[in-house]
């Protein structure tokens, strides 16, 4: 069986892109095969061979191409990023009819790579290939991996390191620094053709360039209150990593945090604390700021009734952000029903657990299996005082708080600690942890003979404070 291609973004002009094939690799070798997901796609799992995986072979009716954008990288502007590591073989419908991007993340050098060497370590593949696949059982929108494989060659990072390709599934790799390289560039034109091409794919029902800016706006708030439900901080959300679908893209160096605490950051590049745990609605709106300036030359009227009408569309993100983060955080503590109280009660919590350094995932969990989380809040006093008002408003909610709960606060999440021991066994060859992580986390939300082991906060001594792309 082949793969049924339908290759849109191809047919975009052609300054868009540069088409090119992935770069072979010496000794391809499938790591895995998201046989589920390829089913999804209507790919045959068996036509996901080592050479494919790999890039060896462009499977039939593939058009590879490399993605020109930019973005604000930190909040400078770079004018032009691009694909430099990756390759967009093509798009297919899926079982749901549901247009999906295919791409190659490592898959050697384009003419956008600049200094780089086009290619991943094994490392970053194993994480976002775990991560992004619990992700999808949490319910959280994201990119997908269909597979992954090594390529028995080097890459040459701080040290001598395996090279390995991801097999990436995205609802596409539309980016607001998409939008901003043709706008930077005075192309309107093709700013146009992207925000059509965008429309259609994803908000059909999107009435122009404010359409879009909502669309996008509205999605950037629910998917950003979902990362806040589950502890996850993204690490890197330049304006080149934001999705225009609404999907979390590109695992750098993100991570879960354990003990909670807003100002929580792992990436070693974040040196700021800009894309701190807190700090993502803000940087979410910051992001969004950027598409809006890209799309202004497509507005009508002048100048200043351009930028208020883009403002006003934007200053829809706090609250739709604010009604996605309630009704979360809301189920995290079992509510069905809304009262005004609702959200000084969870920043109760939330407060009482900054200053317990309380894990953020197993407070939840407590909640849901004992209706108890002095374990974990053990500040004199304080469980006791928060559980009363709690109590107080549990009676006066119909629900079945703990069913509740246990949808909205997962056993398990992968856990810094855990992926980095993960990385560390399949870089001396052993895979077995790696795929113990993916079966794992395909149920977070259910009890399991290994939950205790994924459940576990990190020893001192396990503690991974820095991640790295
Ligand atoms: P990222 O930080 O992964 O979002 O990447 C930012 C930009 O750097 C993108 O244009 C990537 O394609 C490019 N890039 C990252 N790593 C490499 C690499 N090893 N070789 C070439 N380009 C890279
Ligand atoms: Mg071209
Ligand atoms: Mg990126």
């Amino acid at each position: 069986m082949t793969i049924r291609f339908d290759n849109s973004y191809a047919r975009l002009p052609d300054h868009f892109y540069t088409k090119q094939a992935p770069v072979p690799v010496t000794k391809p070798a499938v790591i895995a095969v998201n046989t589920d997901l390829a089913r999804e796609l209507g790919i045959d799992p068996d036509s996901l061979t080592a050479d494919v995986l790999a890039g060896n072979e462009v499977p039939e009716g593939a058009d590879p191409l490399a993605q020109l954008y930019a973005g604000h990288q930190f909040g400078n502007f770079v004018p032009q990023l691009g694909d430099g590591r990756a390759i967009l073989l093509g798009e297919v419908i899926d079982n749901r009819a549901q247009r999906r991007d295919i791409q190659l993340k490592g898959s050697g050098r384009t003419p956008y790579s600049r200094g780089g060497d086009g290619r991943a370590w094994l490392g970053p593949v194993l994480r976002e290939y775990v991560v992004s696949e619990a992700m999808h059982a949490l319910g959280i929108p994201t990119t997908r991996a269909l597979g992954a494989a090594t390529t028995g060659e080097d890459v040459i990072r701080e040290t001598i390191l395996p090279g390995a390709v991801l097999t990436r599934v995205a609802a596409s790799h539309l980016r607001v620094g998409t939008f901003q390289v043709f706008a930077s560039r005075g192309d309107h034109d093709a700013v146009r053709a992207l925000m059509e091409h965008a429309i259609e794919r994803h908000y059909p029902d999107a009435d122009g360039p404010l359409g879009l800016i909502s669309a996008v706006t509205a999605a950037q708030a629910e998917l950003i209150a979902a990362w806040h439900s589950v502890g996850f901080i993204h690490g890197v959300m330049n304006t080149d990593n934001m999705a225009i679908s609404g999907e979390t893209i590109d695992y750098g160096p993100c991570a879960f945090m354990d003990a909670y605490h807003p100002n929580t950051v792992f990436s070693s590049i974040d040196q700021m604390g800009r894309y701190a745990y807190g700090n993502q609605p803000n940087m979410g709106i910051w992001n969004l700021a950027q598409l809006a300036t890209s799309l202004l030359p497509l507005m009508e009227g002048d100048d200043d009734t351009k930028i208020e009408a883009a403002e006003e569309r934007l200053h829809a993100f706090p609250e739709l952000f604010g009604d996605a983060w309630l009704r979360r955080f809301r189920a995290k503590i079992g509510l069905t029903t809304e009262e005004e109280g609702d959200g000084a009660l969870v920043q109760g919590l939330l407060s009482r657990m900054a200053t317990s350094q309380a894990d953020f995932a197993n407070t939840f969990r407590a909640l849901a299996t004992d209706m108890d989380g002095s374990s974990e809040i053990t500040e004199d006093g304080a469980w006791e005082s928060w559980a009363a008002q709690w109590n107080a408003r549990l009676a006066r909610d119909p629900g079945d708080a703990q069913a509740v709960m246990h949808k909205a606060n997962p056993a398990i999440i992968p856990r810094n600690h855990r992926v980095e021991q993960m990385i560390q066994a399949a870089v001396e060859g052993d895979f077995a942890p790696f795929h113990r992580m993916n079966t794992a986390f395909k149920t977070p939300f259910d009890d399991r003979p290994d939950t205790a082991y994924f459940a576990a906060a990190p020893l001192p001594e396990e503690r991974v404070a820095r991640t790295f792309c």
